[in-house]
């Protein structure tokens, strides 16, 4: 693989001028001189997005309450609408697919209608490495069951740190285990998690299982109508760049769709009866019926531009660039770096390697904040990594090359020396 690469910088201009997603940079706002390898945590605002808002801000404007009858009502079905925009990215039927919530919220609406427990069968099995959100929400959810996490939540627990074994995850699905909850990648290493396996051994199993696909959606293609989960769940707001706390996204399988949603709202009723106010709750005959209450139509503006920019690239030529940057990235680590005493904590190989790379170092945190005062924006994860996503839609390979510079810089001359290594409240 490292053949492939050269490290200088015509190399990465030639790369740069053969990338076919290019010209997509023009339509964010990268500010010039900074490197921005944070947009799997918040991506960059497009001039998209920003249309899309003023645009429905106008609306809202001019027509007050009619907002929800506009444009073939648009904004009242904006849900359903732009979920079956991201159905198409992850391979899932439109009617399977909805926008709602936060993610945290979206796992608890699935747990409320998926966990069902039983005296045989009432453990929900996590990886000890998935983000903390999720398995908060398990132990709340086990909780109100009258449960206790201590018996009740299963953990497999990583031999490293940053890799989770899929045969122990496949060990743990025994008959007393009623859901399983994966990350389809991990937040900090990057692993992706082969979820067709997973999904197959867990139904074989009798186990219940769902992904969340927040460190996924938008640079890694999915086939959820191959793998066939009963649930997932993702945010929209890093590499879709869906603008910070837009909604989240819901999957529920078609096979579920006779469930009653575990939190009913009136917005997931049919929405031919909604307006009607009846006393029952009718609900919608796919993943709209798990909707609760009135969507937050001006940040969901800001998602429909910037799906349109993620549709016009593709997700396979997404998937192309991205795994491309990441191994020119690790390449230029591996030349570079790694006397500095960095390491790559993330898998090499393309098929489990996500999005971001994981670099490793004692010192990563004052390297972070030593990277921000020379404009890189990289994000820390406890409690050693310096994450960096070099985002497909609007990273170049000469911003990757001039990264790892900067990242040499501070190394070879202990520049992070001068930090304070207290942690910010926000990292
Ligand atoms: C970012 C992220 C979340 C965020 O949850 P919110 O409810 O949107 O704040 C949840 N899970 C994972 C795995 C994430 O990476």
């Amino acid at each position: 693989m490292t053949n492939r690469f050269e490290d200088s910088a015509a190399f990465a201009a030639a790369l740069d001028a053969k990338d076919p997603l290019k010209g997509l940079r023009a339509r964010f706002y990268c500010k010039p001189g900074v490197i921005y390898m944070d947009g799997n945590s918040l991506g960059l605002c497009s001039k998209d997005a920003e249309a899309c808002v003023l645009h429905a801000l106008e609306v809202w404007k001019n027509d007050a309450i009619n907002i929800w009858s506009a444009e073939e009502s648009k904004y009242f079905l904006y849900p359903s609408y732009l979920g079956a925009k991201v159905a198409s990215l992850i391979g899932a039927e439109p009617c399977e697919v909805t926008l709602t919530n936060s993610t945290t919220v979206n796992i608890h609406q699935c747990l409320a209608t998926f966990y069902k427990p039983t005296p045989a069968r009432y453990k929900i099995l996590v990886d000890d490495l998935n983000f903390p959100t999720d398995s908060y929400a398990v132990a709340s959810q086990l909780r109100l069951h009258g449960l206790e996490p201590d018996t009740a939540l299963k953990v497999v627990k990583s031999p490293d740190g940053r890799r989770i074994d899929e045969d122990a995850l496949i060990a743990a699905m025994t008959e007393d285990v009623a859901l399983a909850l994966l990350p389809s990648a991990l937040y900090r290493s990057a692993q992706l998690l082969d979820m067709a396996r997973l999904t197959a051994a867990a139904h074989a199993r009798g186990v219940l299982i769902g992904w969340d696909l927040c460190h996924s959606i938008g640079v890694v293609p999915h086939a959820l109508d191959a793998c066939a989960p009963d649930f997932a769940v993702w945010c929209n707001y890093k590499y879709l760049n869906g603008g910070p706390g837009t909604v989240a996204g819901l999957y529920i399988n078609r096979r579920h769709f006779a469930i009653a949603p575990g939190l009913a709202g009136w917005q997931g009723n049919k929405k031919e009866t909604q307006f009607q106010l009846r006393d029952t709750h009718e609900p919608s005959p796919d993943a709209d019926g798990w909707l609760t209450g009135t969507p937050p139509i001006l940040s969901m503006a800001a998602l429909e531009g910037a799906l349109r920019i993620t549709e016009e690239a593709g997700m396979p030529a997404i998937r192309e660039k991205s795994l491309q940057l990441t191994a020119y990235l690790m390449y230029l680590i591996d030349e570079r770096l790694t006397k500095y005493g960095f390491q790559v904590g993330n898998p090499r190989e393309d098929a489990a390697r996500g999005g971001h790379v994981a670099l490793e170092h004692d010192e990563a945190w004052r390297i972070c904040r030593a990277l921000k005062d020379r404009g890189v924006i990289p994000d820390f994860r406890e409690p050693n990594v310096v994450r960096l996503a070099p985002a497909p839609l609007y990273t170049s390979f000469s911003d990757v090359r001039r990264l790892v510079d900067i990242l040499e810089d501070i190394a070879a001359n202990r520049l992070y020396a001068q930090y304070d290594a207290a942690r910010a409240l926000v990292v």
